[in-house]
């Protein structure tokens, strides 16, 4: 592969703040929340050392420090967030985890790890899952499908395992919600 045609580098087209960008607009839609205590007075507090497009925050009210990727799944990843933010892109357009690994130069068992866990959402799971975390996961799909194969992605996510626990989860709670209002 690739003996008559130029290799273009995806990686090296994206760019990183782009890829903080998307991951704030992921797990943030309205802003930003304290991961500890969800309160929206939040400082910046400059960037990080070695990642200059990290944005770092401190929650005015309970004092906790964090940044863009504090209790995600990118936080101390050894990939660059980049690599991350294509894999969601190339599982928007359904390839298999043997291609993406092709198209970003990595081990397909590592691939498979890094889309099992984007398909649980980008926002590490706590003891007690809530809602934000099951809509966090649904912005997944439809930003990664966006520019591919909506109805694929669709399709796709409706044979994913984790979507099961996701489609009961919601109708648990739509459940509890008309037994409330009927009664
Ligand atoms: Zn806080």
């Amino acid at each position: 592969m690739g003996d008559t045609a130029v290799m273009i580098n995806i990686q090296s087209l994206i760019d990183d703040a782009k890829c903080f960008e998307t991951v704030r607009a992921l797990r943030w839609p309205g802003g930003v929340l304290c991961p500890s205590c969800n309160d929206t007075e939040i400082t910046k507090q400059g960037r990080d050392d070695t990642q200059p497009e990290r944005q770092r925050y401190l929650c005015t009210s309970c004092e906790r420090r964090f940044d863009d990727l504090t209790d995600t799944i990118f936080a101390g990843h050894h990939q660059p967030l980049r690599v991350w933010i294509l894999c969601l892109y190339f599982m928007g357009l359904t390839l298999s985890n043997q291609h993406i690994a092709a198209e970003l130069d990595l081990h397909p068992s590592d691939v498979h790890q890094m889309t099992c866990q984007l398909r649980q959402g980008i926002v590490v799971k706590k003891t007690t899952p809530t809602l934000s975390d099951e809509v966090e996961c649904d912005e997944v799909y439809s930003v990664a499908g966006h520019k591919g194969q909506p109805e694929a992605v669709v399709k796709k996510g409706d044979t994913a395992g984790a979507d099961d626990s996701r489609a009961s989860a919601a109708g648990a709670h739509s459940q509890r919600r008309s037994r409330r209002s009927s009664g």
